[in-house]
């Protein structure tokens, strides 16, 4: 259930590979993170577990179009810049640099306002360094969902949007099904892909996944002349940004708590404040911004874990049940190849891919509490 990049990415791998499937999804398809998203496509600046995952997705990506016969998801590799501002952002560059170079990525450290100004001329003249990956980018995430979407409805998965789940229907150590509006809908395997509700899902089965959601304000500019062909981030979090193909820019960044049990379509947006300070953080990166106009502002929501990576798991304590949530602001990326281990886990039990460190049981361990950073 889901009707997120990591539903709809299952979906299609299931139908494709001729498992029934039916997709949940409770209310439109990507109208939680899989549509507030920058969608930045990013190996650059990972965690080392989700490496693998995203080096994987890239080469997925670059054929993704193709694979689902979609005319244009709007998948560019323009590169990925993550700037430091002040001098004291150096270091924490040099290490991203560092730590790609030693994962096999390739990873430029541009020393100089020039150098960066090379790549990317719209850029403010004062930045004095950057990290440069080539093979990162961009895509259009609406035109995405709808291209998975329509792909797995062609192989026949049934996709069902306003369709909320409101329980999971267990019998022992078995999912049966899951309890719709005046329905059971019975289900040999129950995958659950719910972005910020996993957990409230997954509670009443005695599953605990801690998550803090925060709230992330995003900008869409209207369209003017294509000036930057690079995903923007900044040392430490702040604002991440692209244009997009339409011409557009979009903006986001600067994390905020969320406490609310639901969000409706008034407690997602962000305050005045939050949209003068990432307004201020955009200008900083690239002056020039200053005359666009302003088309669309909105809220994001973001499934953060305490150590910021995913829960991806088939669940040891219910055999047929397979989660995949948390992937705290970075899952975008990865939706083609979580689709792929989503659909291997309910499939056969296992992926290839190597998803160990994505159990839930590192919680019971303890885990170092990282933030919520966007980098595109
Ligand atoms: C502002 C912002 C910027 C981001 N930038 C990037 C980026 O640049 N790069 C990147 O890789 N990632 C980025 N992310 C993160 C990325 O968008 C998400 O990690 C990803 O979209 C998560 O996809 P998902 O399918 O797991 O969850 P979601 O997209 O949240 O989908 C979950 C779906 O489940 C549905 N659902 C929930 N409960 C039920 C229920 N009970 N019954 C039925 N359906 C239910 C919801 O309606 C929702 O559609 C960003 C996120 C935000 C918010």
């Amino acid at each position: 259930m889901g009707g997120g990049i990591s539903g709809v990415a299952t979906a299609w791998e299931l139908a494709h590979h001729g498992v029934r499937t039916t997709l949940l999804e409770a209310g439109d398809l990507a109208s939680m993170a899989s549509g507030w998203t920058l969608a930045g496509v990013r190996q650059s600046g990972r965690h080392a577990a989700e490496l693998p995952l995203a080096e994987a997705a890239v080469k997925r990506w670059s054929q993704l179009a193709e694979e689902l016969d979609a005319d244009d998801i709007e998948y560019r590799q323009g590169g990925n810049l993550r700037l430091a501002l002040t001098e004291d952002d150096v270091p924490v560059i040099r290490k991203v640099v560092e730590d790609g170079r030693r994962a096999g990525i390739e990873m430029h450290f541009l020393d100089s306002n020039q150098a960066i100004r090379e790549i990317a001329p719209a850029l403010a003249s004062d930045i004095p360094a950057a990290s440069w990956c080539p093979t990162d980018g961009q895509a259009n995430p609406g035109k995405t969902m709808l291209a998975f979407a329509e792909a797995a409805r062609r192989v026949g998965a049934e996709i069902r949007a306003n369709t909320p789940v409101h329980s999971l229907v267990t019998s022992g150590s078995r999912v049966t099904g899951v309890q719709l509006d005046g329905e059971v809908l019975e289900a040999g395997t129950v995958i659950v892909a719910a972005g910020i509700y996993t957990p409230a899902l997954l509670k009443p089965l005695g599953l605990d996944i801690p998550m803090n959601v925060t709230l992330v304000p995003a900008i869409q500019t209207v369209a003017v002349e294509p000036t930057l062909a690079q995903v923007l981030g900044q040392a430490g979090g702040g604002v991440a940004l692209r244009q997009q193909v339409s011409g557009q820019f979009r903006i986001t960044g600067i994390a905020s708590d969320w406490r609310h049990e639901r969000h409706t379509h008034d407690n997602v947006q962000p305050s005045l404040a939050q949209i003068r300070e990432l307004i201020g953080a955009a200008l900083r990166l690239i002056p020039n911004l200053e005359d666009i106009a302003v088309n669309t502002t909105w809220g994001g929501l973001i499934d953060k874990t305490p150590d910021a990576i995913p829960v991806i798991e088939r669940t040891p304590e219910y055999d047929n049940l397979v989660i995949a949530t948390g992937f705290s602001g970075h899952g975008f990326c990865l939706g083609p190849i979580t689709g792929e281990i989503l659909a291997d886990l309910a499939v056969e039990g296992v992926t290839s891919h190597p998803i160990a460190t994505f159990s839930r049981s590192r919680f019971a361990a303890g885990v170092a509490d990282d933030g919520v950073t966007l980098h595109g």
